[in-house]
């Protein structure tokens, strides 16, 4: 830990220094770097050229890599103790529908405390929030508190194709204790936030065929089976009344969030009735007895995403058809195997197919869940600077989607992330008039300083 003079003094610095630091974030916001359309390409390259550049004034071993698609920026500083890897991306979502914006998108504007402009939250304010916090230690103290390595991607809006080769290549260089991912929301205006819990993904496509064509139900009828009644009554086996998913060992490996974590949720305030309520619906359909926030962050879903069979269009048609298919997927949490549920599930399915149908399986990729040890040393450390920084207890949340580089750290780095961000649910991210606001900005730049400090 940093002796408290110092980060008062550091802190300080941050707040006399936050017009200029304010500038910079314009200057990046202002390079378009839009990675889905080539048109932008030129761009693309600036903006890394430019990161190296700020890096580089902050005495990093810093350059801009080459990969197949768009360039890494990857910078290192000596430091002493544990070593962090901060990861941004500093690419950002197309503009349109340009004529809903209320100024330029790339003309960033300062508006009632709020930065307006593409990338402004999503993900340039949030990544220049860390780099304005090393200069800070760097202005004061001349150097930082601890080993820094970053890592800016050009293509996490465009699919990151990217990511995984480059971490498997660089992974002797960007391997470190921890990784610091800012791309996060806090809880609330006043609540910072750690994100713990990642849900990961089992995707699976069903077909059922019975009779070799399409039939008359006036001429077969009851006597040749029907597959849309067979995915009907699979479908309807996966879950319980009580809202459980009933395909055998699918809760193997899930334990209950401790008693602590419930707590603190129960403390968010959370309001289940609004949350249902903005979407049109009142009543939890998952596990009786678990709150949303549990339903949502913490338990494992099946859910239909689609179904399709037999005649559906216009009028009328008395058809048994042939086959009949579905899209399902299942969120996963802490201690499921994708692979063992993918076959759990499919083992449930192939036992409730009558012996002279058919079943077959498309599999749609599977990831496991990400949850980080809440006794960790990193995470408490922030937790508690964090909390110290806006005077309110951290939360630490879940996410019910996914990250996916939280998910390449893990398994080709083999390391955790810690994600902390300081956008808002009403950032509009990837939507016109997209803002951070100033406060997001400017604690945030103070809450890596106390980060920092807290892990030295
Ligand atoms: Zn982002």
């Amino acid at each position: 830990m940093a002796d408290k003079a110092q980060l008062d003094a550091v802190l300080a610095q941050v707040d006399k220094d936050i017009d200029a630091s304010l500038s910079r974030l314009f200057e990046l916001i202002r390079i378009p770097s839009i990675s889905t359309d080539p048109a932008y390409a030129d761009h693309m390259r600036k903006a890394a050229d430019w990161l190296k550049g700020q890096l580089h004034e902050l005495d990093f071993d810093a350059g801009v890599r080459p990969t197949p698609g768009y360039p890494m920026v990857v910078g290192h500083a000596e430091g002493e103790g544990p070593h962090v890897l901060f990861y941004g991306h500093y690419d950002v979502q197309p503009v349109d529908p340009i004529e809903l914006w209320n100024s330029d998108p790339f003309d960033p504007q300062l508006v009632d405390g709020k930065i307006v402009a593409r990338g402004a939250s999503d993900d340039k304010g949030q990544l220049m929030t860390f780099i304005e916090a090393c200069r800070a230690w760097k202005a004061v103290t001349g150097k930082l508190p601890v080993k820094v390595s970053v890592l800016l991607e050009g293509e996490e809006e465009s699919g990151s194709h990217s990511l995984p080769g480059f971490l498997d290549e660089a992974k002797a260089e960007l391997k470190a204790d921890i990784a610091l991912v800012c791309d996060t929301d806090m809880w609330d205006p006043q609540t910072p936030s750690i994100t713990t819990m990642l849900r990961g993904l089992v995707g699976e496509e069903v077909e059922i065929t019975c009779a070799s064509q399409d039939l008359h139900s006036g001429m077969f009828g009851n006597a040749a089976r029907n597959p849309n009644q067979v995915l009907a009554d699979i479908i309807s086996s996966l879950r319980a009344r009580d809202g459980s998913v009933t395909v055998p060992g699918f809760y193997d490996g899930v334990e209950d969030i401790p008693d602590s974590l419930r707590a603190q949720w129960d403390a968010l305030g959370f309001d289940e009735k609004a949350f249902l309520g903005d979407v049109g619906l009142s009543i939890p359909a998952g596990e009786k007895g678990r709150s949303v926030l549990e339903q949502i962050w913490a338990r494992p879903t099946c859910e239909i995403n689609g179904m399709i069979g037999g005649y559906t269009g216009e009028g009328f048609k008395t058809v048994i058809p042939a086959r009949a298919s579905a899209k399902i997927s299942f969120r996963l949490v802490a201690g499921q195997d994708p692979k063992k549920i993918r076959e759990a599930f499919r083992a449930h399915v192939k036992a409730l197919v009558p012996a002279d149908c058919e079943v077959s399986f498309k599999e749609h990729g599977g990831s496991p869940a990400i949850a980080l040890p809440l006794d960790g040393r990193f995470l408490n450390q922030a937790k508690q600077a964090l909390s110290e920084e806006w005077g309110k207890e951290t939360a630490l949340t879940g996410s019910g989607g996914s990250i996916p580089v939280v998910g390449e750290f893990r398994r080709r780095l083999d390391m955790d992330s810690l994600m902390i961000g300081f956008a808002l649910i009403d950032d509009r991210i990837h939507s016109p008039n997209e803002k951070y606001n100033l406060e997001s900005f400017h604690r945030g730049i103070r809450s890596w300083v106390r980060v920092l400090a807290s892990f030295a």
